[in-house]
């Protein structure tokens, strides 16, 4: 497609591929977010979310299509332990929903007879409870959803059952909590907080899964070149995160361990392909580089 930037040559590093470039794969989005890999399909699926659509990459043919038109401003999203259906936050219906064959479902949308913000970002546990964070983005940016009021009051981190229908608010002390994970032993959970530029911060909470709880929050990591949105974790439990114009790899422990530059916002990644590719939805665009490294939660397929 035109409009697309030479590869660039990224610096030599052991947790990327030798040789690798940042490719550029589409641009035409207006904030490109929600990045999954789908492997039934071999495409990488994201939202544009002002322009309310889903987008498809086949890295097969180089083309991207959409695949959805107004899906109400879906933001992140993750595949379910299935391995096909994708569980997914809309703004506009302030709601996360599971999708497969190509109609969304509604999983939960309402906290204690009210409604939920706008939900961002979201993870499946191992024991299949869906997890996710739920800034007011969506209804206060007026591009990216619907205006509306946050009727709990907060902005939490929940867990949500889809066993039993119960949701539980897991993390209550953020101001805007955004990306999240587990690390591999589903014993921590990391958390981006977007409130702002300066105060913008990854955090870690000890975290039960089975009992839905959380410890105190201490600080992870500050990305020096930009704030962390949404971020995955690799098989050796680093963690792969946007960070502004640029994409940031901290230890377990929160030492950067690399640091790469790209030419516009980052957004979020998410691996995929043979699962050494790591994709960038990055503001009107997606982005492509291979690392050394393989995704470190991969689907239960049954
Ligand atoms: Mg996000």
């Amino acid at each position: 497609m035109t409009g697309l930037r030479e590869p660039v040559a990224l610096p030599a590093s052991p947790l990327l591929a030798e040789g690798a470039v940042l490719e550029h794969l589409y641009t035409g989005s207006i904030w490109a977010e929600g990045p999954v890999w789908l492997p039934a399909l071999s495409v990488l699926r994201w939202s544009d979310i002002p322009n309310t659509r889903i987008l498809e990459f086949d890295p097969a043919t180089g083309e991207t299509h959409v695949h959805r038109d107004d899906v109400e401003f879906t933001n992140g999203r993750t595949l379910d332990r299935d391995g096909v259906t994708t569980i997914q936050c809309s703004h506009g219906r302030r709601a996360v929903e599971a999708e497969s064959d190509g109609v969304p479902r509604v999983l939960i949308d309402s906290f204690d007879g009210v409604r939920l913000n706008s939900p961002n970002d979201v993870v499946v546990a191992s024991d299949g409870t869906i997890w996710f964070t739920d800034p007011d983005y969506g209804i206060t940016k007026p591009e990216e959803g619907h205006a509306g009021v946050r009727e709990y009051g907060g902005a939490y981190v929940f867990r949500f059952d889809p066993a039993t229908g119960e949701l539980r608010a897991v993390i209550t002390d953020r101001d805007q909590p955004n990306g999240l994970a587990f690390s591999l032993d589903e014993s921590k959970l990391y958390v981006s907080d977007t409130v702002d530029e300066e105060r913008a911060r990854m955090w870690v909470y000890d975290v039960s899964v089975a009992t839905a709880t959380a410890g105190p929050a201490r600080e992870f990591a500050h990305p020096s070149t930009g704030v962390s949105d949404g971020f995955r974790l690799d098989v050796e439990g680093r963690i792969w995160t946007s960070a502004g114009p640029g994409v940031q790899v901290f230890s377990p422990t929160g030492e950067l361990l690399l640091s790469i530059d790209v030419p516009e916002a980052v957004a979020n990644v998410a691996f995929g392909g043979d699962g050494h590719d790591l994709y960038l939805t990055a503001s009107t665009s997606l982005y492509r580089f291979r690392t050394a490294t393989l995704p470190g939660q991969r689907p239960v397929v049954r």
